[in-house]
């Protein structure tokens, strides 16, 4: 039996991943490059339509169905065109039309993190969870979010900003040039910042990182722990914020942060218990990612699945 393969693309400002996934998603082939997205937008997507080649010659006899992209910015979904990405560096690019151009399949374009949501929603820590949110904490937040099995994209294609809801009126500065946003306070950059900050990495002589914070924190250190329980109480602020309004099934906790999986997650979720609204009934489950970087590859491959 001939089985249908999809691809799925991952592009970020440092790396592009491309994976060949099958009808059980599964990723069974993938490959990753820098983005080099200095080189501008035609280098890029010629890269990309390589990356794209391989995986066609190593599909074999199955025939490859749709492409997916993901990447970071506004996207118009009917023409395939990236309006805006300043992680990339892109405007009007239109990405989605040159590819089909070359491949002759549909070409579905998606903002990144909308990708890893419905990734995570199809075959990882939320299957099965047809309200589901996720929530990724890297240099910055992002999220996505599917109501009824499909992604809730908003009226302009806009929604899932949770990065940017108010922790603090006129708190630390944003990039948004608002003060006091979320991400500012529960992204892995923030942690970093704040244990550097207490003194978390005094005396020591390698780069503070992220690793180096969570080795600390096994250690039970005491100004490491201090610094964890105060950064996962932001983090567990702004997730029942979504939770008192969006009432998911649950909360996907995405970004190179959520590798630290239990620790972080029962800190969370105990916090959330206390201060959401209806806690003497069920509410949504917290849920470490499960697909880490492949979510985005699954999730573009099959946006179809997740498009109203
Ligand atoms: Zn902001």
């Amino acid at each position: 039996m001939v089985i249908s393969m999809k691809i799925g693309i991952d592009l970020g400002g440092t790396t592009v991943s491309a994976g060949l996934v099958n009808d059980r998603m599964e990723i069974v082939e993938k490959t990753e490059q820098l983005s080099c997205c200095e080189e501008g937008a035609e280098a890029v997507i010629s890269r990309i339509a390589d990356m794209i080649k391989a995986l066609i010659k190593k599909a074999g006899k199955s025939p490859v169905s749709c492409i997916g992209l993901g990447c970071p910015g506004i996207m118009d979904r009917e023409s395939g065109t990236v309006i805006y990405s300043n992680n990339i560096g892109w405007e009007q690019v239109p990405v989605g039309w040159k590819l089909k151009e070359k491949f002759h399949v549909p070409v579905y374009v998606e903002n990144d993190a909308n990708c890893a949501a419905a990734g995570e929603y199809l075959a990882g820590a939320g299957q099965g969870c047809s309200h589901m949110v996720m929530v990724t904490l890297g240099t910055g937040v992002g999220g996505g979010m599917l109501i009824d099995g499909k992604l809730y994209l908003g009226k302009h294609g806009n929604a899932s900003i949770f990065g940017h809801i108010l922790m603090e009126k006129d708190g630390r500065e944003c990039t948004c040039q608002r003060k006091g946003c979320w991400e500012r306070y529960a992204s892995a950059m923030a942690l970093l910042e704040m244990a550097k900050k207490e003194g978390v990495f005094d005396g020591i002589k390698e780069e503070a990182c992220g690793r180096l914070f969570f080795d600390k924190l096994k250690k039970k250190e005491d100004r490491a722990l201090q610094v964890f329980d105060r950064y996962a109480d932001f983090v567990a602020e702004g997730i029942t914020d979504l939770i008192n309004i969006f009432d998911p099934q649950c909360v996907v906790i995405g970004g190179g942060i959520s590798a630290q999986g239990d620790i972080l997650v029962s800190s969370i979720k105990s916090k959330v218990m206390e201060k959401i609204f209806f806690r003497e009934m069920d509410t949504a489950q917290i849920l470490c990612s499960l697909l880490a970087n492949d979510a985005a590859i699954v999730g573009a491959a099959n946006l179809l699945l997740v498009r109203k």
